[in-house]
């Protein structure tokens, strides 16, 4: 038996270590048969995604298409929608009348979900199975750079949110900013605001955007970048947004595995990891009031963790419902997951939300993401 005072003297497991044996604990527990193969691909390089950058005119794409690399996002509607190839389509499913007759917590109820993608939001990938790294992307002749490179799976709550023309949208923890650039590449936001409590986040987010879109499209009658606690937006603005993007701070299990820098499984950490799902809730439920009634929430993390993912859910439709009297609708994006299943593997019988998990041959998310509408 170690005694107390040796144990303080034992050498510290680094917090990547801490990490796994964390997510061995739970995961074990909640992804049953499915957790030995995700952990050997959380362990193995990851597969990287490059949103194109419809602003810049720049060769590199035609060289990446030469390379075989190709717009996931087309090949997944042509793979759903053969006669409409060409395009990216209005994608109304049939409605699926078990998802419809599932009523849920707090008061919540499950709908199909009609999504119309952006012909704008392109990002290309490698074939599955082939892990070719993409070199990082140069300037055109105005400087601006050719593709973003980011998770692929990180498009989709982008793709969900279903931004349409003259929206007005709402990007509450945005940086380092791949999902707002996104955003703005549908070319259809009226008005966006990127907000990040970090204030050195946020001019990263600042020289991101500068670095992919025209300058006229970055004034302040069409964007603004704010620096505020996101908890506390709903006593900034309510009901407002026709869109929110709320991709909160998780234990980005990936992240948490690979790099012993500013990992959320060191000592000094420990509360704010504790507190991850509380905060999220909050974040949440500040998006939830933001957006007008009538308007879609969007959740997301890039953790596997049911207690960061639907259990916040959960918790903040109920505290939505309880402490603000707004109904929500859980909006079902099994569509979304079936239009995309030959790039990404999503986790099965997932009751509230979608998750891409990642497998070898797919090596992207994880990617949780859910989305809302707001009933009143
Ligand atoms: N959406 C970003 C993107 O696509 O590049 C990634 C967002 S990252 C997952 C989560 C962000 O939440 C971090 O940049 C962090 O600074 C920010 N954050 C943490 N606490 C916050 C809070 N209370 N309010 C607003 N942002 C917060």
């Amino acid at each position: 038996r170690v005694k107390g005072k040796w144990a303080a003297t034992q050498p510290k497991q680094p917090p990547t270590k801490m990490a796994l044996q964390h997510f061995d604990a739970t995961y074990s527990t909640q992804l049953g048969a499915l957790w030995p193969s995700i952990r050997v691909a959380l362990l193995s390089e990851r597969k990287y995604g490059a949103l194109l950058n419809h602003f810049s005119h720049n060769p590199d794409v035609e060289e990446l298409q030469g390379q075989g690399c190709k717009d996931f996002i087309s090949n997944g509607e042509a793979f759903m929608f053969p006669a409409s190839a060409d395009h990216h389509s209005e994608f109304r499913p049939e409605e699926d009348s078990s998802s419809l007759s599932t009523v849920t917590h707090g008061g919540g109820s499950w709908q199909p979900s009609p999504l119309r993608l952006s012909p704008n939001i392109r990002c290309l990938v490698f074939p599955r199975g082939d892990i070719t790294r993409f070199r990082p992307a140069r300037p055109d002749k105005f400087g601006l750079l050719s593709y973003y490179l980011l998770d692929a799976a990180s498009m989709l709550p982008c793709l969900a949110l279903d931004v349409q023309e003259s929206h007005t949208v709402l990007d509450l923890c945005a940086a380092p900013g791949g999902k707002a650039l996104a955003l703005l590449q549908t070319q259809s936001v009226r008005f966006l605001c990127a907000n990040d409590l970090s204030v050195s986040r946020t001019s990263r987010l600042k020289r991101v955007l500068h670095s992919y879109v025209p300058k006229a499209l970055l004034t302040d009658d069409k964007l603004c970048i704010t620096s505020f606690d996101g908890t506390i937006w709903g006593e900034i603005e309510r009901n407002s947004f026709d869109r929110v993007l709320v991709d909160v701070p998780c234990t980005t299990d990936r992240h948490s595995l690979m790099d012993d820098d500013n990992n959320i499984f060191s000592r000094s950490r420990v509360g704010e990891r504790r507190s991850l799902p509380q905060l999220q809730a909050q974040l949440l439920l500040a998006g939830i009031l933001a957006a007008c009634p009538g308007g879609d929430v969007l959740y997301s993390t890039c953790t596997l963790s049911a207690n960061q993912n639907q259990a916040v859910v959960q918790q903040a439709v109920q505290l939505a419902e309880e402490q603000h009297g707004i109904q929500l609708q859980v909006i079902s994006l099994r569509p979304l997951a079936q239009m995309f299943s030959n790039t990404f593997h999503f986790a099965p019988d997932l009751h509230l939300g979608e998750m891409v998990i990642p497998h070898l041959a797919a090596n992207f998310g994880p990617i949780y993401l859910c989305k809302l509408r707001r009933l009143t």
